[in-house]
């Protein structure tokens, strides 16, 4: 069954009238890692919606406790006023963040979270008497969220063009690229870390004093496709941050809380950001959540300069949230489900390559169990498929034909081109890892013959 025609249905394009043409399958319930539409048919959900429910879809103890908090206390203003789950989950986060993030702060989504962490690093020069340090630079591609701000930061070209101009004028430069090598280095087998360099060159070109900070991807998600960083990339970036001072932000959203295979993307390196910001799986799903983190030392910028950081959403640390957060940070300990992804990102791998035999996949990359599967139109050249034939989104409605939820993205219109992400819940059993690859071999070869048709 479909939503089409229903009114009201079809937030995704036709804002709250009757959606016109394909409509999206309705799904009625969640078993385990699978989804169940309306009309019975089940599905694998290999992409955990978008990196997001990591548990998959049945966790009786987040429900639990859940219903405990909404039953003794749903919401108190958050500027005013702590929780019990708020404080706990600052503690769980702060536990678990990488060395020298000492405190957090929830607000209710990955976009918000960056939107957070751009006015405090503006605030935080300004609490240090340099009020001409606000720019922020971004990496292209690279996807930071949807408002304004952060598409600006960021570098989704699908997303920006309808919106262009945008509202800041952000700077960026070319984010590591493992496949194609990135604008600067232009090397077929993939960038060293010395495209790093790019960011030193552009500080020095417009000045390091104008700049606040640099927002990073640990692994390129919904922009780059999955695409893992050059070993010492991400090192040389700290240092380069060091020396212009300018603070280094991890945006973990994708990656913070396991999906890499260690708590946070950034543990891969010895690379220490001042500041991180993370969502979709600290939520499971289960709730609106995301946060950021900081370092001591920016927090003392606020505590010894004003006082106050000028800034708060309604539901900024909703109390059911936080209870979420800590529910769910609990069964990824209890199940050891972090050390399970980074055990078993190998089986992944294993299955994913297989459609490397497969003309139309150009490259499978990833880590842990957030991967990519770029598609060409000519393997040799990894030459782009035309972006009007929409492969990436073809490739994702007829994989989910033949029973697997996966994501899309690029669309050859950036230089990385089109990809499937594959993202499963943390709890997959591993033998259904060769199910999700064949699913995708289907749905490609079915897209294949389409597009030769
Ligand atoms: N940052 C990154 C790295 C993301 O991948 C996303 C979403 O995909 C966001 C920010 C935006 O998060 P949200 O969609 O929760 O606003």
């Amino acid at each position: 069954m479909t939503a089409a025609g229903t009114r009201g249905a079809g937030l995704g394009g036709a804002l709250l009238k009757p959606r016109v043409g394909a409509a999206p399958e309705v799904f009625v319930r969640g078993e385990g890692v699978d989804l169940i539409a309306a009309d019975g048919r089940r599905v694998l959900d290999a992409c955990s919606g978008v990196g997001v429910t990591c548990l998959g879809h049945t966790a009786p103890s987040v429900v639990a406790r859940m219903a405990e908090q909404a039953a003794a206390l749903p919401y108190v203003h958050a500027l005013r006023f702590e929780t019990p789950p708020l404080l706990e989950l600052a503690e769980r986060v702060v536990e678990r963040a990488p060395e020298g993030i000492d405190r957090a702060l929830f607000v209710s989504g990955g976009s918000e979270a960056v939107e957070t962490a751009i006015k405090l690093a503006r605030q935080y020069w300004l609490e240090r008497g340099r009020p001409d340090k606000w720019r922020v630079v971004g990496c292209r591609p690279s996807y930071h969220g949807n408002t304004l701000a952060t598409l600006s930061a960021g570098w989704h070209e699908r997303r920006r063009v309808r919106h262009a101009p945008l509202l800041l004028d952000f700077a960026h430069v070319p984010a590591p690229d493992s496949y194609r090598g990135c604008e600067r280095c232009q090397s077929d087998t993939g960038c060293t870390a010395a495209c790093a360099d790019a960011l030193d060159e552009l500080l020095v070109e417009l000045g390091p004093e104008t700049f606040s900070c640099f927002l990073i991807e640990p692994v390129a998600g919904a922009a780059g496709g999955a695409t893992v960083p050059p070993a010492g990339y991400l090192e040389r970036i700290r240092e380069i941050c060091d020396r212009h001072e300018i603070l280094l932000v991890a945006d973990e959203t994708i990656t913070g809380f396991g999906r890499t295979g260690r708590w946070f993307g950034v543990d891969w390196s010895d690379a220490r950001p001042d500041a991180i910001t993370f969502g979709k799986g600290i939520s499971g799903g289960f709730a609106p959540l995301a946060g950021i983190g900081v370092s001591e030392s920016i927090a003392e910028a606020f505590i010894d300069g004003s006082g106050r950081f000028e800034h708060n959403f309604t539901m900024s640390g909703q109390a059911i949230a936080c209870a979420v957060g800590c529910a769910v940070i609990e069964e990824l300990e209890s199940q050891r489900l972090v050390e399970q992804v980074a055990r078993r990102e190998s089986a992944l791998r294993a299955s994913l390559e297989t459609l490397l035999e497969l003309d139309v996949v150009g490259d499978v990359r990833g880590r842990g169990y957030l991967f990519a599967v770029e598609l060409v139109a000519d393997r040799a050249s990894k030459r782009h498929f035309d972006p009007s034939l929409r492969v990436a989104e073809r490739a994702a409605s007829t994989t989910l034909e033949e029973g697997a939820v996966v994501y899309y993205g690029g669309g050859g219109i950036s230089r990385s081109g089109d990809f499937l992400l594959v993202m499963p819940p943390f709890t997959t059993p591993v033998d259904r890892f060769d199910e999700l690859a064949a699913s995708i071999r289907r749905g490609l070869l079915r897209l294949t013959s389409e597009l030769a048709a």
